[in-house]
């Protein structure tokens, strides 16, 4: 989607705000390290899980640098919904099913603070 009209975007302090919130309220199962960086044009954002070479996991979300302030918190709760309902480590899914749905709802709240 694109629009022609300048769009606003979430600042560095509140993006930092956003990522802590979620690590305190909806801690997965690995670390997560957030980032807003460029992305395929056809994607707004992915999670991967990455290994290091010690052995130790962690998540890597991306979202892009190009995003309004809205869309900006809208991916990254949804990616940090596959990070949560990712508890395996069983690489990339592509799923929306009904844990990832959990995960959505609960990373919603922590965001959105809807009771
Ligand atoms: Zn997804």
């Amino acid at each position: 989607m694109k629009t022609k009209f300048k769009k606003e975007k979430l600042t560095k302090k509140e993006w930092r705000e956003a990522v802590t919130i979620l690590r305190h309220e909806c801690p997965p199962h690995y670390p997560v390290k957030a980032r807003r960086v460029k992305v395929p044009d056809d994607i707004y954002g992915d999670t991967d899980l990455k290994e290091l070479k010690n052995g130790k996991r962690f998540f890597m979300i991306r979202v892009s640098q190009e995003l309004s302030k809205a869309e900006t918190l809208e991916v990254l709760v949804h990616e940090w919904a596959h990070a949560i309902s990712w508890t395996s480590g069983h690489g990339r899914i592509r799923d929306h099913g009904a844990e990832w749905g959990l995960a959505y709802a609960s990373a919603y709240r922590a965001i959105y603070q809807v009771d």
